[in-house]
């Protein structure tokens, strides 16, 4: 028993679809294993639902319901605290209060949580440490967890990297192309964003993401749009549309119930951005496939219209 791996529980929502090669990497070089859980379903979305608030985004009640599938089948499940990456790269306060919701939602279940904080506004802690201090948490040596952190660190910049290279043929294939704005947990996740961008698809649309961009260009062109929006993945999605909405048909702006930093700057979005048709799709635990079906079909409509290939 005792020569098992410490098993690390990582629920397939919000950040996991950031961080998941950091972290896995991470994890696999301290001789750990990760254990992720499945897609989001029915079951998980209403099991979340259940555990959360009514207030509650739809993406925090879906990370919830993943949290509550790993319960007893880790040591540990994972639920960092990722305040800032510095001045103007906040992250939403859900980011902020994960490891304090977690541990309270679920206080009687016994489940061990790890954690690690990153802010590097107010409190000057970086990832490098925040990893250095969850290291040893685990009782591994400084040494290793050193080379654990340097090794996902590359690993995660090679995956992104080639992800991006990837994305960005998207843009030089022939038809029409959707440009999809959302928090990535909200555009890959099967309850959420998956069922647009399959219905994009079968329409002979093809789907792209304003938010698999180069991070850093994407920052500093976020500034074009606005100089002060504060939240990191937004001014991410900004940079994105700034940088291709002019090689695309149309925008969605597509968001999860009821989201603060998306009410903001899609807002800010449908203002500024000219020249090219922008849909407001909010997702939430109610929303039929039928109901955003039709939308997206009468904006294929418009889009083919405008263009005169109606
Ligand atoms: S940014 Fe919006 S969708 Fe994401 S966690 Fe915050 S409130 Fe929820």
């Amino acid at each position: 028993m005792d020569n098992q791996p410490i098993k690390i529980g990582l629920p397939r929502a919000m950040l996991y679809y950031r961080y998941r090669v950091l972290w896995r990497t991470f994890f696999a070089e301290l001789d750990m294993e990760t254990v992720v859980s499945a897609p989001t379903d029915r079951e998980i979305l209403e099991q979340g639902t259940a555990l959360a608030i009514d207030e509650a985004c739809l993406s925090l009640k879906i990370y919830l319901g993943h949290a509550a599938a790993l319960m007893g089948k880790c040591d540990y499940i994972l639920a960092p605290r990722v305040s800032s990456l510095g001045r103007h790269r906040s992250f939403c306060t859900r980011f902020e209060s994960m490891p304090d919701l977690v541990r309270n939602v679920f206080r009687a279940s016994g489940q061990n949580l790890l954690t690690y904080e990153v802010d590097e506004g107010m409190q000057r802690k970086d990832e490098e440490s925040a990893f250095l201090e969850m290291g040893r948490s685990l009782g591994c040596p400084a040494k290793a967890v050193k080379r654990a952190y340097r090794l996902a660190k590359k690993a995660d910049a090679a995956a992104w990297k080639e992800r991006v290279q990837k994305h960005e043929q998207r843009y030089k294939t022939e038809g029409m192309k959707v440009l999809i704005a959302a928090h990535s947990y909200v555009a890959e996740d099967p309850y959420m964003g998956r069922p647009v961008t399959d219905y994009l698809k079968q329409a002979g649309v093809i789907p792209v993401r304003a938010d698999i961009v180069d991070r850093d260009a994407a920052l500093k062109h976020s500034r074009e749009l606005s100089p002060t929006c504060k939240w990191e993945i937004s001014r991410e999605i900004l940079g994105g549309i700034v940088q291709h909405k002019d090689d695309v048909n149309g925008i969605i702006l597509l968001s999860a119930f009821p989201c603060g930093p998306d009410a903001m700057v899609n807002e800010l979005i449908t203002r500024r951005v000219e020249g090219v048709p922008i849909l407001n799709l909010v997702l939430d635990s109610q929303s039929g496939t039928a109901g955003v079906e039709t939308r997206l079909e009468s904006f294929i409509d418009i889009i083919r219209f405008k263009e005169g290939t109606l």
